[in-house]
């Protein structure tokens, strides 16, 4: 029996790649220096890979940026807005990931989009009618000899053509079918120079194939990979799925030529029966993720090997793999040095999880059930210490009907705020963060490491607090905020605040580029013990007149942004959390906060990729949640929620069903496509749609935003719209903070004045 991974986190240990890549961003070194980086990070993770026992290592998983722009460049999808820039090739494709302002010229990012119902994001590659696809690039044939140079023989993996297609966005008049007979060419020119090489086996990642898929969409399949699989010559073609199962083109895809077929056995819900049900293709191999690629508990052999058991007893030959790519999970349990081990004992990271794949092909190949490894992991999940709270528990049970429903109505509500607040037309405001400084960063590390007491801490920050309203006082802003200095992370601020949680040192997980994000881990029920953030948005309140927003993270996001558990439902854990975040509402309305924002950044993020599971499995507890949380407050006070993207066109019912007074989304990279659908179903809800973009450093003018705003003007009545940028602050310099925030203010102020508002 083998074993292979789909894919292996790349950000490097201690986030080596992303400190090199800033450090590039800020030339402070040089395009060999961030490449040698990264050579080292690849030999790291090979090496590592190949100590465990690993028989299928992976490469090209690695990435700079995103594994989606880099099939975009490799296959030359390059809109000609970027390789007209004449910079670098890596300036370029950095141009694509997050915008260029400089001498060569002026451009936005490509889009940005959730990688499926995960918290990685990728770019979105555009093509036009000029657009000609070839292979254009080496990336990936590079990395396989740098790998064999180091005596191993790796499997490339790339994003297959059927999702790139599906994926791309298409701004010319030519449609998906239009490419087909050019991406056929590309790849099969990439397997050819594979074959070359002396590949043995080449992964396309096909996880596009686990939405719900129309006849069209399986024509499609069939056609690119009828083309592509009779290029494959001596290569053997690994078929990766992922985040879901493939009822829909499953029979398709046991009759193309497929070698191997990679399932999801831990997320498709109906994985084992389509096995079971329709056989497996002779001749081919399986490989079965089983071992979580996406959550961080200890795999339960039990269940593993009795699926294995199960499999080899229909004659079908199994490879043992993870659910999806490693990406999602942290490195290493080695640098988490605070944790007891009976905590710790009850999970694997990456590298953790290729030893439970070794162990388990150990105890698949020998008699496992004599094996002490064996009882000890059956043993270890039947130990849980410390995560039953009967008080919450019982909490839960009790909730009433009535504490799901905000009264009086939206309408009623809107229209006692837009007297008591007397705000202009289209309100200006932020998101909550403002640029987290090296200051701000040292302050926080100098207080956990115990090198300032408290009261240093807390006056420094309300030193941050104080600027940070006066700032935003010079700029005009109508609703202010305190600036989030105190937090490290939306989710994990909460979290260390709760009982329940756990927290590691340096679990990173890569969420976009150079971006990380440490989710903290649900380990028993949650409550809270006492106000979390009122003291800081009451002292914020005291320094201006006008309106401080408190800031909340919700807790849809809050779950879904941590490691959750696996033990009670998701249901369960998501009220008891939003039990938790009610608490601190209240006590911010009864200390004076008369705005309230509760970010849902991650709402739409785990909504199920498959249409007919969206309610039954999600939006029936994550919606009323929210509504929980907010429910208690007066009519007076004013309820206000984030999104991190636009993409709810579907679920616009749903988000309207919060029941928000205000909602704020990211708009600007997606071209506004989101208004439409505001407009048709007449959503009630105020908004505010971003104009303009944050993960870019890139100031947009006030003519820019502007136009922007006259656009969703076109879409929403005046006495809805909010002007705002499209997320949190903090990743940004002050300098561009300042400068973007000026133009903000004068946009609106000119637009008002345009439209005879009050200025
Ligand atoms: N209030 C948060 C911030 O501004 C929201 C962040 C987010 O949406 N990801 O940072
Ligand atoms: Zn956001």
């Amino acid at each position: 029996m083998l074993t292979s991974i789909v894919g292996y986190p790349r950000v490097g240990t201690l986030r080596e790649l992303k400190f090199a890549t800033e450090k590039y961003f800020r030339k402070e070194i040089s395009a060999d220096e961030l490449k040698n980086t990264a050579k080292e990070i690849r030999k790291a993770n090979w090496l590592t890979q190949k100590a465990s026992g690993l028989d299928f290592i992976p490469s090209n998983d690695f990435s700079f940026y995103d594994n989606m722009l880099d099939v975009a460049v490799l296959f030359n999808i390059v809109p000609s807005r970027y390789s007209s820039l004449n910079l670098s090739p890596i300036d370029t494709y950095f141009a694509m990931a997050r915008g260029y302002q400089g001498k060569m010229g002026d451009v936005k990012a490509l889009a940005m989009k959730k990688w499926f119902n995960t918290n990685y994001h990728y770019i979105v590659p555009e093509i036009d009618d000029n657009t000609e696809i070839r292979l254009a690039g080496t990336k990936p044939f590079d990395e396989f000899e740098e790998a064999k140079s180091l005596n191993i023989t790796t499997k490339p993996v790339i994003i297959g053509a059927f999702t790139l297609l599906k994926l791309l966005r298409y701004t010319g008049s030519k449609t998906a079918e239009e490419y087909v007979d050019d991406v056929i060419a590309a790849y099969s020119e990439l397997l050819a120079k594979f074959n070359k090489l002396g590949a043995e086996w080449v992964q396309f990642d096909e996880p596009y194939l686990v939405y719900d898929l129309t006849e069209s969409d399986i024509a499609l399949f069939e056609k690119l990979y009828s083309g592509i699989l009779s290029a494959k010559d001596n290569v053997k073609i690994l078929l990766q799925t992922y985040f879901g199962d493939v009822r829909d083109c499953y029979k398709n895809i046991n009759t193309l030529d497929f070698d191997g077929i990679g399932l999801d056995f831990v997320e498709g819900k109906k994985t084992f029966e389509l096995v079971s049900k329709n056989g497996f293709a002779d001749g081919k191999i399986l490989f079965a993720g089983v071992v979580n690629g996406k959550n961080i508990w200890k795999n339960s052999y039990e269940k593993t090997l009795n699926l294995i058991d199960n499999l080899k007893s229909k004659g079908i030959e199994t490879v043992l793999s993870t659910s999806c790519s490693l990406l999602h999970v942290p490195y290493t349990l080695k640098n988490e040095t605070k944790l007891p081990q009976k905590y710790l004992e009850h999970f694997a990271f990456a590298e953790e999880k290729l030893s439970e794949l070794a162990e388990l092909k150990l105890l698949a190949e020998t008699n496992y059930v004599n094996e002490n490894l064996y009882k000890a992991n059956i043993i270890l999940h039947k130990n849980r210490p410390d995560c039953d709270d009967l008080a919450v528990k019982k909490r839960v049970a009790n909730i009433s009907e009535s504490a799901f429903t905000r009264l009086p109505a939206f309408e009623e509500r809107e229209k006692i705020q837009k007297k008591v607040f007397c705000l202009p037309l289209f309100p200006t405001t932020t998101i909550g963060s403002f640029p987290q400084t090296s200051d701000v960063k040292a302050n926080r590390t100098a207080f956990r490491k115990g090198n300032i007491t408290e009261s240093e801490y807390i006056e420094f920050n309300r030193k941050k607090i104080a600027e940070c309203v006066k700032q935003q006082e010079e700029i005009g802003l109508d609703v202010l905020v305190h600036g989030e200095f105190e937090r490290n992370d939306m989710v994990e601020y909460f979290g260390e605040q709760l009982n329940g949680y756990l927290f590691t040192e340096k679990a990173w997980v890569q969420s976009y580029g150079t971006r990380c994000v440490k989710p903290p881990i649900i380990w028993g029920d949650i409550s809270r013990n006492k106000p979390m953030t009122v003291d800081w948005s009451v002292y914020a309140q005291s320094l201006t007149e006008k309106p401080m927003k408190g800031m909340l993270t919700g807790p849809v996001t809050i779950l879904n942004w941590s490691f959750p558990r696996e033990d009670i439902s998701v249901k369960e854990s998501t009220y008891q959390i939003a039990l938790a975040i009610r608490d601190e509402v209240l006590d911010l309305e009864k200390n004076g906060i008369r705005i309230i924002q509760i970010d849902e950044a991650a709402l739409r993020e785990k909504l199920p990729l498959r249409k007919s599971d969206w309610y039954s499995d999600y939006l029936d507890f994550a919606i009323p949640a929210f509504r929980l949380v907010h429910s208690g407050v007066k009519a007076e006070t004013q309820i206000h929620t984030h999104m991190c993207y636009s993409e709810f066109t579907d679920i616009i019912k749903a988000i309207d069903d919060m029941d928000a007074d205000v909602i704020t989304f990211e708009a600007s990279r997606s071209d506004l496509q989101i208004l439409d659908s505001l407009k048709n179903n007449n959503f009630k809800t105020e908004v505010g749609p971003g104009v303009y973009d944050i993960h870019s450093p890139r100031v947009p003018s006030v003519k820019e935003i502007k136009s922007a705003i006259y656009k969703m003007l076109d879409k929403i009545d005046p006495e809805k719209l909010w002007i705002n940028p499209d997320c949190g602050l903090k990743t940004r310099g002050i300098a561009e903070t300042t400068a973007s925030l000026k133009n903000l203010v004068e946009a609106a102020k000119e637009v008002r004045h345009e439209n005879n508002g009050s200025v």
